[in-house]
């Protein structure tokens, strides 16, 4: 018999279980594959939620999160407690997902022991190495470390390739953030958020370190605008945890009884909020590509995004965490009908649902592993 391929899929937070869900279930499908699913756990419960709702167990659980730590103190205690799984596991191959401190981290620790590394959603570039804060620099750190490189789009494609990366070692595969939409939907009761008769609902997250202080201070006060002028529109706000996140929310937001504060919702809950709301206002990456694919328009509120793909295709529009600027923009959305149909009929960027496939098929090139004769190269589809 062949010596199986052992793969260890390294998970942080909320949107590395989202878009490696849909890996992880592609490459548990290959007979030559075995999969370790790592949670670094550097952020616990909205990680758990994902994970639970995929039906994905992490056979290694780092549990790296505590209270207040600083981004030092995590990939300190990240790089030891990684080193020590992958001693244990020794793998042929580690893959990691987007821009957190679990990736970087996790392909230093790749090439001390000289261990391929994978990194899916590659070449993602705000060219601003602080914003968003640490994201970018992260995303910059793997680009040099990897040896494959899964870029979601050919715009990220480039990105890479303008910074040296061997032309060989990138594919482009589209985002696996519509593989795992595409997973979810049927799995979701779409009732569960929607708005009574005649109403809209706004759909509002907010989480990066960038906006912590005053920027979110004005988020939350263009909301509430927003709501006093419409009397029609409803906001639905999942919280993030995070204290800086919290205290502002509720201080701004919490009286209006059109305003619903709520604890993150699990990933099925969000995909319904999503499906049954008018428009997003968000800073979340995720989200931004998420939104589109369910035809719904997106006010960014950054000052820059590494995403340009939606705002080239016109389902998305940066409005940054001004107070009138983004009262301005979702008002606009609000009244003028042909505005927003331009918006939510913009043709989704980001994927067509089968880059996980296409990326279990380069894997499995990659670590040289041979189908049978005769055996359909099921993964094998072409990129767009
Ligand atoms: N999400 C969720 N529940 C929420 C808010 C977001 O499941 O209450 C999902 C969302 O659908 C997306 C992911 O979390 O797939 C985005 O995570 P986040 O905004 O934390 O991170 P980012 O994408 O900005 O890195």
């Amino acid at each position: 018999m062949t010596r199986l391929s052992k793969i260890v899929v390294a998970v942080g937070t909320r949107p590395e279980a989202v878009k490696l869900a849909p890996v992880v279930h592609a490459l548990r499908r290959e007979p030559w594959a075995r999969v370790t699913v790592l949670a670094t756990a550097q952020h616990r419960e909205l990680l758990d939620q994902i994970l639970q709702f995929f039906g994905i167990e992490a056979d290694i659980d780092l549990d790296l999160m505590r209270p207040g730590q600083s981004l030092a103190d995590l990939t300190s205690r990240m790089i030891d407690s990684l080193d020590g799984a992958f001693a244990l596991v020794e793998p042929d191959l580690v893959i990691g997902q987007g821009a957190t401190t679990t990736v970087p981290a996790a392909g230093l620790c790749s090439f001390y022991r000289r261990v391929p590394f994978a990194h899916v959603e590659a070449g993602l570039r705000t060219h601003d190495r602080n914003s968003p804060f640490p994201e970018e620099m992260n995303r910059v750190l793997v680009g040099r470390l990897a040896d494959l490189h899964f870029a979601p789009t050919a715009r990220a494609r480039g990105n890479l390739l303008d910074e040296g990366v061997a032309p060989s070692s990138i594919e482009v595969t589209g985002n696996t953030v519509i593989d795992a939409l595409v997973w979810a939907t049927p799995r979701v009761d779409r009732t569960r958020f929607a708005p009574k008769e005649g109403r809209r609902t706004i759909l509002v997250t907010a989480h990066r370190r960038e906006s912590f202080g005053p920027p979110l201070d004005d988020v939350c006060n263009a909301v509430l605008e927003i709501v006093t002028a419409r009397e029609d529109v409803e906001v639905v706000f999942p919280v993030h945890p995070n204290p800086n996140v919290r205290g502002t929310v509720d201080r701004v937001l919490s009286k209006h009884p059109r305003i619903h504060l709520m604890a993150p919702l699990d990933y099925a809950d969000f995909v319904a909020a999503m499906a049954s709301c008018h428009l997003v206002l968000t800073d979340s990456g995720g989200v931004q590509e998420e939104a589109p694919a369910l035809g719904k328009p997106v006010l960014v509120l950054r000052d820059n995004t590494e995403r340009p793909e939606g705002i080239d295709a016109g389902t998305a529009k940066l409005v940054g965490t001004d107070r009138k600027r983004i009262v301005e923009q979702t008002l606009r959305l609000l009244d003028d009908e042909r505005v927003y149909a331009a918006m939510s009929q913009a043709v989704n960027p980001y994927g067509d649902g089968r880059a996980a496939a296409r990326i279990t098929t380069r894997i499995r090139r990659f670590l040289g592993v041979q189908t049978p004769a005769g055996s359909p190269e099921r993964n094998l589809v072409p990129t767009h």
